[in-house]
C-alpha cells in the first residue's frame, strides 16, 4: 500500500509568494507548503526594504499593486511615508517621461516645486531640483503580512514543512511524487512553482521548460547620520535609478538600485556596493555619516520581459508558475496570490482581482520565444 500523503496543490518555497499562495489555496482544497531552509522567509522576502510604491516595477505591474493596496491597508500593514523621485536640472524631460508613461493607470504623481523638496528632504543638494511626488507609498510590515500569510495557510489545514528542499519531482499516473533532499517523499495533484531565484531550477526537476527567471543581487546599507533621519522623511528615489533612501528609526536605509547578475544563493553584500551606494548618496546630501551600522543583500528575480509569471505552464500538465516577483513581490502578494489561487481553483475574478489581466503575466507568453530558441 502506498501511504505516501496526497495533496491537491504542493507550494514549492516558503517567501511571500509560496506562503501567500498556500493561504489563498488552503480556503479551498488540501494544500503542502514545502520550504528548504528551516525558517520560510530566509531569503529575498526577509531582506526587502519593505516599501509599498504604486510606480515600482513599471505600469505593467500597477494593476496588482494598486489591487493589492486595500488588503493590506484594512489590515493594517501600510504606514504612510510618501516617494519623492528626484532628479538635476537635465532630468526634466526623463521625469517628464516618466510621469507621462503612468498615465490612466491611477497613480498619482504630482510634481514638487524645489522649494518643496528642499522642506521635505534636509540636507539635500541644491541641484537636485527636480522632484515628482507619490503620496501614496507607504512602508509594508513584511514580517506581519508574511505571518498572516502562513498563519492563515495553517488555520485551513495548510501542511508546513520547512527543511524540506525538493530534489525531486515525477509525474505519473496524473500526479506528482515530490522527494526532498532528507529522502521524505510527498503526492500532489498540481505543482506550484514559489521557489524564487531557484524557480527555473523546480521546473527543470519537473522537466518543464524554464522561463529564463534570472537572479540580480540588491545591497541595502543602513546609516547612521547626524543629525539623525526624522521620521516624516519620504522614500527618496533617484529618477535614474541610482540609488533610494528611507528613514527607520533615525537611521537611512540607502541601496545603489544595484542589480548584479547572481546564481541563486544565500546573498550578501559586497563592500564595492557599499561604497558605491555611500558615494552616491554624497552626491546628493551633505548629511554626515557617522557609521555604516548594517548592511544586507538578497535577489531580486526576473522574467526576460520583467513581467511577474503566473499560471499554469502551457506545456507540462499539472505545474504552475509563481515566480518572477522582481523588486514588488511584497507589494504584489495579496492580489497576486488571490489571482493564483483562481486561475488555480478556475474561479472567477473577485472585487480584488477584476481589473487586472491575467493573461499580462501567462507563462504561455514565452511558449513561442522558447519553441523558436
Ligand atoms: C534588497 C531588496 C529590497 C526589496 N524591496 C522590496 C520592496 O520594498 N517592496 C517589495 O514589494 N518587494 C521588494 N523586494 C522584492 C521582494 O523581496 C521579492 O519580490 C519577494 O520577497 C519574492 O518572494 P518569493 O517568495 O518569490 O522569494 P523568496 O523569499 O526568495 O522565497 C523563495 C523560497 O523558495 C525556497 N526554495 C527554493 N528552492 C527550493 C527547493 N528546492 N525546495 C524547497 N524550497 C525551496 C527558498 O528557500 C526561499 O525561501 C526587495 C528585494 C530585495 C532583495
Amino acid at each position: 500500500m502506498n501511504t505516501t500523503r496526497m495533496y491537491e496543490f504542493a507550494v514549492i518555497g516558503g517567501g511571500m509568494a509560496g506562503a501567500s499562495i498556500a493561504a489563498e489555496l488552503a480556503l479551498y482544497a488540501r494544500v503542502l507548503l514545502l520550504e528548504g531552509e528551516d525558517a520560510p522567509g530566509y531569503h529575498a522576502t526577509g531582506r526587502s526594504a519593505a516599501f509599498w510604491e504604486e510606480c515600482y516595477g513599471g505600469p505593467g505591474v500597477v494593476p496588482l499593486t494598486r489591487a493589492s493596496g486595500a488588503y493590506l491597508g484594512e489590515l493594517g500593514f501600510l504606514t504612510p511615508r510618501g516617494a519623492l523621485y528626484i532628479g538635476r536640472g537635465e532630468d526634466r524631460e526623463a521625469m517628464e517621461a516618466f510621469r507621462a508613461s503612468y498615465q490612466g493607470t491611477g497613480v498619482q504623481i504630482e510634481r514638487l516645486a524645489p522649494a518643496a523638496l528642499g522642506e521635505r528632504v534636509p540636507h539635500i543638494r541644491p541641484e537636485w531640483s527636480e522632484a515628482l511626488h507619490q503620496p501614496a507609498c507607504a512602508d509594508i510590515d513584511v514580517a506581519g503580512l508574511h505571518q498572516h500569510y502562513l498563519a492563515m495557510a495553517r488555520r485551513n489545514c495548510a501542511e508546513v514543512v520547512t527543511r524540506a528542499r525538493v530534489t525531486g519531482l515525477a509525474r505519473e499516473g496524473g500526479a506528482w511524487t515530490i522527494t526532498s533532499e532528507r529522502g521524505e517523499t510527498w503526492r500532489a495533484m498540481t505543482i506550484v512553482n514559489a521557489a524564487g531565484a531557484w524557480a527555473d531550477g523546480i521546473a527543470r526537476l519537473a522537466g518543464v521548460q524554464p522561463v529564463g527567471i534570472a537572479p540580480f543581487r540588491r545591497t541595502v546599507a543602513v546609516l547612521r547620520v547626524d543629525p539623525p533621519a526624522p521620521a516624516d522623511l519620504p522614500l527618496v528615489l533617484d529618477i535614474n535609478c541610482g540609488f533610494y533612501f528611507k528613514p527607520d528609526a533615525g537611521r537611512l536605509w540607502l541601496s545603489p538600485h544595484d542589480e548584479i547578475p547572481s546564481e541563486p544563493c544565500d546573498a550578501a553584500p559586497e563592500e564595492l556596493d557599499v561604497a558605491i551606494a555611500i558615494d552616491r548618496f554624497q552626491q546628493v546630501t551633505d548629511w554626515r555619516i557617522a557609521a555604516v551600522e548594517r548592511r544586507w543583500a538578497g535577489l531580486r528575480s526576473f522574467a526576460p520581459d520583467r513581467m511577474p509569471v503566473y499560471g499554469f505552464d502551457p506545456q507540462i500538465e499539472g505545474f504552475f508558475w509563481f515566480a518572477g516577483q522582481g523588486g514588488f513581490g511584497i507589494q504584489t502578494a495579496p492580489a497576486a496570490a488571490r489571482l493564483g489561487a483562481q486561475l488555480l481553483l478556475e474561479m472567477a475574478p473577485d472585487a480584488m482581482t477584476a481589473g487586472i489581466d491575467a493573461a499580462a503575466y501567462a507563462p504561455a507568453r514565452f511558449a513561442a520565444a522558447l519553441q523558436s530558441a
